[in-house]
């Protein structure tokens, strides 16, 4: 009876083994990966992109889709100026 018991106590010690050493190889591949952190100090930069507003139609939209102007940044939508 002993003999069973120290064979299950074996064998969940190296299931355990085995599932920790998966874990640390899924964060390592994660780091190698660009790194998680990394991924989400870009995210957070796209949320917090500037917002300006279009000088013809008044909508607000991302600085990146606008087209800055002499006079401010434009949506460059083909509806921008019928909105107006
Ligand atoms: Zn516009």
């Amino acid at each position: 009876m002993g003999k069973i018991v120290f064979w299950i106590v074996v064998f969940f010690v190296i299931l355990l083994a085995a599932r920790l050493a998966g874990i640390a190889a899924a964060k390592a591949r994660r780091n190698a990966a660009g790194g998680g952190r990394e991924t989400k100090a870009s995210r957070k930069e796209l949320e917090a992109e500037p917002t300006v507003r279009c000088v013809d139609c008044g909508t607000y939209l991302p600085k990146s889709e606008a087209k800055p102007g002499p006079d401010g940044y434009r949506c460059g939508d083909p509806a921008c100026a019928r909105r107006r």
